[in-house]
């Protein structure tokens, strides 16, 4: 049997792409391995969000080198954001690669975009519902390499997620790079909401859920939909980035600090019980102390129940790496990233407590280290002990211990 080995790193949208692959190449009869050295086909799915991710990728690329001298015949190919518009420079710098396709493009061996996939999901399984983003923040790559904003025609993606779901898939989340702009470029303008409508009316499905959110797109017609569709878990991603106006203009994210704040308490009203997370950046170019404890104030006040906290690297090509000096020493970026870990790790702390002997209801994903693992609506990790097969189950677990990353309970 031919085998297939795929090596994933970046965001959910590279996860979600990686399934999807994985699934034309079960089509043609490939077998997954996780051994690159014995594989046929060999797919690298990229990120260069940050330095360190695009390092790992080169690292990467060039330990195939000896492999694929070795073993002409096997194919090596790279997707993801490595992948830009000058294809032909990255053929001359990575000679031993047969293919680069850009993120979202089929696999050029593989020409059948738009299908929907006979994949046979796990419970929980990604959508992509639009692909690129036109915003252009100062400091991200990803309008560069993903291209502008593209919608998927809602009738595909339900014919998707309904396939999806009479095949076993549970939970599905939506996945873009901004969400919120979902539908403006399709001909009659439906938006996220029009298609969380659609999606909740599903048989069979159980949860629905969607990322990532911009604070500056999200409607209140979204905010009353999430409030009011059952299947819509009660948990928001909204990155904010920064807590000072000076520092989101720079980063030209569209909106200010006190909008925000009224956007949350907005969400907070309309949606009580709502999980919020968000991302933050640190170590901006010109970013004083000041400015940051106005961020460290931000999330104290807000209390998140989870912050994805980065340092800022610079990438070549964006805005910021153009125009900005990158004059915040790295021990000094490590320093505020620990500081905001450290805080966020004593709210997280606290709001988690409160579910202690609470009864929670998840849906179990997967077994790891012989316990079943599965994320309640709110999007809190739960671990509990039980023989019976479980996956795919949505389960009622009563809370006996609490941490700041995850829970864990028995069953009732
Ligand atoms: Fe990047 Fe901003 Fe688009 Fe998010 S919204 S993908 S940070 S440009």
């Amino acid at each position: 049997m031919p085998s297939y080995y795929i090596w994933t790193i970046g965001c959910q949208m590279n996860r979600a792409e990686s399934e999807r692959l994985s699934s034309y190449l079960e089509e043609l009869g490939y077998d997954a391995t996780d051994e690159a050295a014995t594989a046929d086909i060999i797919v690298l799915n990229s990120c260069v969000v940050r330095q360190s991710a695009e390092n790992r990728v080169i690292n990467k690329l060039h330990a195939l080198k000896p492999l694929k001298k070795s073993r002409p015949n096997a194919i090596l190919a790279v997707t993801g954001c490595l992948v830009n518009s000058d294809i032909g420079k990255l053929h001359q710098s990575f000679p031993h690669v047969d293919y680069f396709f850009k993120p979202g493009d089929c696999a050029p061996w593989l020409e059948k975009p738009g299908q929907v996939l006979p994949r046979h999901p796990s419970p929980s399984v990604f959508i992509p519902i639009i692909q690129g983003c036109n915003n252009f923040c100062s400091y991200c790559i990803v309008p560069y390499r993903r291209g502008r904003e593209r919608s998927r025609a809602i009738a595909e993606i339900v014919n998707e997620a309904g396939e999806l779901v009479r095949r076993g898939a549970r939970e599905i989340t939506l996945l873009g790079q901004n969400v919120d702009s979902y539908g403006h470029d399709l001909p009659d303008g439906p938006d996220l909401a029009d298609l969380l409508t659609e999606l909740n009316a599903i048989d069979g499905l159980a949860r629905l859920r969607f990322l990532t959110n911009h604070p500056k797109d999200m409607t209140s017609k979204l905010v009353e939909t999430i409030a009011r569709l059952d299947k819509v878990c009660k948990h928001i991603n909204l990155a904010v980035q920064s807590g000072d106006d000076g520092i989101l203009r720079a980063m030209r994210r569209g909106y200010t600090v006190e909008q925000y704040r009224q956007l949350v308490n907005h969400i907070r009203r309309e949606i009580p019980g709502v999980a919020l997370s968000t991302d933050v950046i640190v170590g901006f170019p010109s970013e004083s102390s000041a400015q940051f404890q106005h961020t460290c104030d931000l999330l104290s006040g807000l209390k998140f129940d989870t912050v994805h906290v980065a340092a800022y690297s610079p990438r070549p090509g964006t805005i910021a790496a153009r125009e900005l000096e990158d004059n915040i020493p790295l021990p000094e970026k490590k320093e505020r990233l620990n500081a905001i870990e450290l805080l966020q790790k004593e709210i997280a702390t606290e709001i988690n407590s409160r579910l202690m002997g609470k009864v929670v209801e998840i849906l179990v994903d997967a077994k790891v280290k012989g316990k079943w693992q599965g994320r309640t609506g709110t999007d809190k990790l739960v671990f509990f002990h039980d023989e019976r097969d479980c996956l795919g189950q949505l389960v009622n677990i009563q809370i006996t211990r609490t941490s700041p990353w995850s829970l864990q309970g028995e069953r009732e």
